[in-house]
């Protein structure tokens, strides 16, 4: 089977699972598992910050990174298409009693003018803004990144206007991978930043939430409060230290690889609307009576995987275990069917 459903469906190569067999382990309850250690301080140093949490979820980071931020009655600042927004549960809600202000942007991203814009008078009977929330690269825009240039700009107003800023970095390398921007510029602009190591970069389980030493020991105690205190984590830990080492240069060939299957679908009959690839993730449309779901069934002929957003639209992400030798035969697939 070739699986482009998700960069969530990786499997951990031999490699990574030797390390996490042989990782030092201890309770990380009361911070003594050496390899969750090693991770976090690895993560901080990385990003240029003082301190991180490891964490089970993306999702856990960036609700922890909500609760911390936010009081009941403040109001965070993002982008329609935001996973903190769709793919939440309304966690800013249900943990956090805060409000949500969305910004009808491009492909997923907002600019510091429309941030600027959203931002509340402080009347009584308005929400607090409090947050802003950047998503890089983002999912559901097409996995678009923002350039340094596009995040400083956000910065510089929530420096001016006393907002807090955090960075969805569930696919950050991905972004960087693309920019050519280094983690350290990326750490300089925000409070706090999440990167999940189960999507592109192959772990099984587990993301980080990174910021200062004060901001890390309040998301801490919301982790134990939610019951995301693990005990010997390491073992899980492992995979992240080892995905952060060998994982992260390799990202550039997902994106060629995206690239290479942008080029055929572009010449396909019924595809319509391809969104620019710049990343590992490839939106586009099929052009009705066709819908996506034929589209699919077609490609499940040929034990390819993908899922629609919407009756007309697909998805497709290239990933750690989709291979050279793969990617030849899903351009088999599609040249056939020019
Ligand atoms: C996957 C993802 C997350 C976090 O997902 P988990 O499945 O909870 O780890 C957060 N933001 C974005 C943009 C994502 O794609």
């Amino acid at each position: 089977m070739i699986n482009l459903i998700s960069d969530t469906v990786t499997h951990p190569t031999p490699a990574m699972r030797e390390a996490m067999m042989n990782a030092h382990v201890g309770d990380d309850v009361f911070k003594a598992d050496p390899t969750v250690n090693a991770l976090q301080e690895k993560a901080a140093q990385m990003f240029g910050k003082e301190a991180a949490l490891y964490c089970p979820s993306g999702t856990m980071c960036n609700q922890i990174a909500i609760s911390v931020h936010t009081r009941p009655m403040d109001e965070i600042i993002c982008e329609k298409l935001s996973h903190v927004y769709q793919s939440e549960n309304g966690g800013y809600a249900f943990n956090s009693w805060a409000g949500i202000k969305l910004i009808d942007g491009e492909r997923g991203k907002i600019t510091a003018d429309q941030v600027e814009a959203a931002i509340n008078p402080p009347y009584d009977w308005l929400p607090h803004s409090r947050m802003v929330v950047l998503e890089n690269s983002c999912n559901i825009g097409g996995g678009t990144v923002y350039h340094l240039e596009e995040m400083k700009a956000v910065a510089d107003v929530c420096k001016k206007r006393d907002l807090r800023l955090h960075l969805d970095g569930a696919r950050l390398f991905n972004a960087l991978t693309q920019t050519g921007d280094s983690p350290q510029e990326v750490g300089a602009l925000f409070d706090s930043i999440s990167i999940c190591l189960s999507k592109g970069l192959g772990a099984p389980v587990g993301s980080l939430l990174i910021g200062n030493e004060e901001f890390i020991a309040q998301a801490r105690r919301v982790r134990k409060a939610r019951g995301g205190g693990m005990r010997q984590a390491g073992i899980l830990a492992a995979a992240g230290v080892y995905a952060l080492d060998n994982h992260i240069e390799r990202l550039a060939d997902d994106h060629r690889r995206a690239r290479q299957i942008g080029e055929v679908l572009a010449e396909l009959p019924f595809v319509e609307n391809i969104r620019p690839i710049e990343t590992n993730i490839m939106f586009f449309d099929i052009k009705k009576p066709m819908t996506a779901q034929d589209f699919l069934d077609k490609l499940k002929a040929h034990d390819i995987l993908a899922v629609s957003f919407g009756p007309q639209t697909v998805r497709f992400v290239t990933h750690l275990d989709f291979t050279e030798e793969m990617l030849g035969k899903t351009l088999e697939v599609l040249e056939k069917m020019k």
